[in-house]
């Protein structure tokens, strides 16, 4: 399995630190607002690798912290906390939101067919670990204290910046314009900030009271559930420059090696060829999508149409192609179930060997998807290559053997249909007229005519 490394800026031969077994980190969702579409991609993303693994036959042991703590509104210790900014918006505490949209986090992925990572850690759980990572980089000289906080000198870390293979003027640069003129350095990040009192969130420390910082927290959790090494870390794109750039500079610090071997990426989603910003209106949720009747399935088929290294434009016309091809799929996969024709073994191991060498090949899932769509629409209609669909659909988790047939669903039509013709008569028994004929003219949208008859009502489609 080759996977591209953004450490080394190449595909690597994929090789594990204990053979057979797969350790990963993953930077979860910062729970103070809905997930939009563009972060769904991202996990999406980080499902398709852990499938791909699974279905390499690793036996996967993956973490996802929950960020309800630290992450400040810019990446660069600036702006306040965005738990206490959504909190106060919404006239809640931090707590509570945290609660609700973990909870609507966890709904979404399992929508999205996204399988739960094994370990999923809030930060706030992890306070006592974050502060003990903090006080260890103090003791071995790679931190300071100054009047608000803790921060981390990265000019005693000569590896800093080779993830993003910035030099310190770009990271300078990139930076906003500087406050904190008692940070040694402008790229110095907080480790731990000291709380003001009227803060909401704060805990005791060494420091006094106050708050963690956001990257600690991936580097304390990652090390509490899969030690001092571990496989591959992934997150968003985002995360490179600042994010995951720092969480290297504290872990190896501390550990004297590096934590995670592969650094993997996945592109950001862009809406109408811009950025998605909730000041434009644009970043939609799952929640908008079902709103328009859209399956959210469809929009995880939208996802696995594009590799996930790079950029995935959104549109609601292309939402609605994508909607279009899953149903055709999935209509395709099923006149397959069907199917009395023998397919050749060889063809069936091509099939099966294009789909592997494809999702092998740095999660080319694009491709993998190009050849299930050869053998949808292969002529002779074959169990046997249902059955492959369904074993492929462990990886693209497209819901093929929960799909229903136009003709499966009837039963349940009919019934419907009868309930309301039932419903219509019961109105005009009562000489409820108007609901009589608000639910003729529902029929009528459904497709349905009613005709009264000597025998009673009949209907027939139209
Ligand atoms: P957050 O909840 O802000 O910490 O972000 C959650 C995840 O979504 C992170 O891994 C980000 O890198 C990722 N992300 C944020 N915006 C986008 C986007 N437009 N497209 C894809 N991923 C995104
Ligand atoms: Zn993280």
């Amino acid at each position: 399995m080759k996977i591209y490394n953004t450490l080394t800026r190449q595909k690597e031969e994929f090789v594990p630190l204990e053979p057979g077994k797969v350790k990963m980190y993953s930077c979860g969702p910062t729970v103070y607002n809905y997930a939009h579409i563009g972060n769904l991609r991202t996990y999406i993303f980080m499902d398709i690798l852990r499938k791909t693994l699974k279905y390499n036959g690793y036996e996967l042991q993956s973490v996802m912290n929950i960020t309800d703590v630290g992450h400040l509104v810019s990446d660069e210790d600036e702006g306040e906390d965005k738990m206490i900014k959504g909190a106060r918006e919404q006239k809640k505490t931090p707590w509570e939101i945290a609660e609700f949209f973990t909870a609507a986090f966890m709904r979404d992925i399992e929508t999205l067919n996204i399988e739960k990572p094994d370990i999923i850690p809030k930060a706030t759980e992890h306070i006592p670990e974050m502060i003990s990572f903090v006080l260890e980089l103090v003791e071995k000289g790679f931190a300071y204290e100054t009047s608000d906080g803790i921060y981390y000198d990265i000019s005693k870390f000569p590896g800093y910046g080779k993830l993003s293979r910035l030099n310190l003027e770009e990271q300078i640069a990139g930076a906003r314009v500087e406050v904190n003129e008692e940070k040694r350095h402008p790229a110095d990040f907080a480790l731990w900030k000291k709380a003001p009192k009227e803060h909401i969130m704060q805990w005791e420390s060494p420091w006094g009271m106050g708050y963690p910082g956001w990257h600690i927290e991936c580097s304390a959790m990652s090390r509490k559930y899969l030690g001092d090494r571990f496989d591959i870390h992934t997150g968003g794109v985002d995360h490179i420059p600042v994010h995951h750039e720092n969480e290297i500079a504290q872990s190896e610090a501390l550990l004297g090696h590096p934590a995670a071997n592969y650094w993997m990426h996945g592109e950001f989603m862009m809406v109408d060829n811009g950025k998605m910003s909730k000041s434009l209106g644009n970043t939609y949720t799952i929640d908008d999508l079902k709103a328009k009747g859209f399956k959210p399935l469809a929009f995880r088929y939208m996802c696995l149409n594009a590799h996930y290294r790079n950029k995935l434009n959104f549109t609601w016309d292309g939402m609605q192609a994508a909607q279009v091809a899953y149903e055709r799929f999935l209509e395709g996969a099923l006149q397959h179930r069907e199917g009395s024709s023998a397919i050749p073994k060889d063809v069936q191991d091509s099939f099966l060997s294009d789909f592997e060498d494809a999702i092998n090949d740095d999660l080319n899932v694009p491709r993998a998807l190009g050849v299930a769509w050869n053998m949808v629409r292969y002529p002779e209609k074959s169990k046997d290559i249902y059955d492959l669909l369904l074993k492929m659909d462990t990886i693209f988790g497209l819901g093929i053997k929960d799909a229903k047939n136009g003709e499966e669903d009837q039963p349940q039509l009919d019934a419907e249909i009868e309930r309301l013709i039932e419903e219509r008569q019961q109105a005009r028994r009562e000489k409820n007229w108007k609901l009589a004929d608000e639910i003729r003219d529902k029929l009528k949208d459904m497709g349905i005519e009613l005709m009264d008859t000597p025998q009673g009502v009949k209907w027939k489609k139209r």
